[in-house]
């Protein structure tokens, strides 16, 4: 039998990536700059209704300079969504400035809007929040904005997860005056590795900001014959090769998205009535994407996660814990923690990421659960 992943690459059907990679090669555009980078641009901002769009090699990249580019400097404090994978907090630290860790709800898994205005409370010198849509799982964003215009405080959405997610008919990652999106090769669609910093000031100043953030992904090289540098640049670019995938993936996009809602809902229906058995919460009013289905094992559950990890693994099957929160992890853990009940802990604790990979088959999918079941026997 086959093994199953989490989440692998899904190449479209059609080989739409490889005729833009093509193209790349036959006109020897094989550099970070080309007309795929700029059509990639223009297709993503147009896909999720952002005003402009900088595309960078990584998500992690994205939010590092989505942080400069709010003007976050050596000691200002930012408050960072407590569960999440360590690439939202990490650039906090690369800018030497202070994460603060709010904890999330269990309405959305995300930052809890509570404890955020109580962090505002506690912490002054605030100079951006980022909330993240973990697992495809929108953020509260009517309550963080509002939240956070009261405070006059800049939003960055950590939407490397959630690119087909929308909140109220509006996709995440465009509510803030930054969002940012991954290509890394697990996520929804992928290009390898790549990111996309998007801006939803309004439209001239937004252009403005990202040529900025261009600039800076391009060693900050000033306009100059010779080699001139005013400030400290990166590279960050992505190259025109890896934009001709990012074109050829998003327009299998909305199929990968039906694709992983489908996989959530088998997994409801076949595992749902399990005792002790609950899944991530998604909401009427919003689309998840449904990233990775996520399922939750009570505290009196008999089956714990490191079972049902154990019995898959054994199947040759992919599963993995739900992000550890980042005031639990050794490198932050002198770092403040606004809780809320811990939500995020037992959310940790309790979770099991099953397999959502688009390339299984149904047979896969009653392999799963078939297995998962037999643990209650
Ligand atoms: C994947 C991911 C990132 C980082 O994206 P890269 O493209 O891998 O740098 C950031 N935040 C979250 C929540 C992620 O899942």
């Amino acid at each position: 039998m086959a093994h199953i992943y989490l989440a692998s690459p899904h190449m479209s059907a059609e080989g739409y990536e490889q005729e833009y990679i093509k193209e790349a090669f036959d006109t020897n555009w094989i550099a970070p700059l080309g007309k795929n980078v700029n059509e990639f641009e223009k297709e993503l901002a147009a896909y999720v209704g952002a005003k402009d769009a900088a595309a960078l090699s990584a998500g992690t990249a994205a939010i590092h300079l989505a942080l400069k580019a709010a003007g976050v400097k050596e000691g200002d404090v930012v408050f960072c969504q407590d569960l999440t994978f360590s690439a939202t907090a990490n650039p906090i630290v690369y800018e030497k400035a202070v994460p603060v860790f709010i904890d999330s709800d269990h309405r959305t898994w995300n930052m809890s809007p509570d404890a955020l205005e109580r962090a505002f409370e506690t912490y002054p010198g605030v100079k951006a929040v980022l909330p993240v849509h973990l697992y495809g799982l929108p953020a509260d964003m009517e309550q963080i904005m509002d939240i956070c215009r009261r405070h006059g405080v800049p939003v960055i959405e950590d939407a490397a997860e959630s690119l087909g997610s929308y909140y109220h008919g509006q996709h995440t990652g465009t509510f803030g005056d930054y969002g940012i999106f991954s290509f890394n090769g697990n996520k929804i669609i992928t290009t390898s590795g790549g990111g996309m910093l998007v801006c939803n000031l309004e439209e001239e100043k937004a252009q403005e900001r990202m040529k900025k953030a261009r600039f800076w992904a391009t060693q900050a090289r000033e306009p100059a014959r010779h080699y001139e540098h005013k400030e400290i640049g990166y590279n960050y670019r992505m190259s025109n090769i890896v934009a001709g995938i990012g074109r050829g993936q998003l327009k299998v996009l909305e199929q990968r998205v039906e694709q992983k809602r489908k996989i959530f809902a088998c997994y409801q229906e076949h595992l749902g009535d399990l005792p002790g058995v609950s899944f991530m919460p998604l909401h009427e009013e919003e689309r998840a994407n449904c990233w990775l289905s996520v399922m939750q094992l009570s505290a009196d559950c008999p089956v714990r996660p490191l079972d049902v990890m154990i019995a898959l693994e054994k199947g040759d099957i992919e599963s993995r814990p739900v992000w550890k929160p980042m005031h639990l992890q050794p490198v932050f853990a002198k770092c403040g923690y606004v809780d809320n009940g811990n939500v995020g802990t037992s959310l940790f604790r309790q979770g099991v990421c099953l397999p959502s990979d688009t390339k299984m088959t149904e047979e896969d999918l009653k392999r799963v659960c078939g297995i998962i079941r037999g643990l209650w026997k």
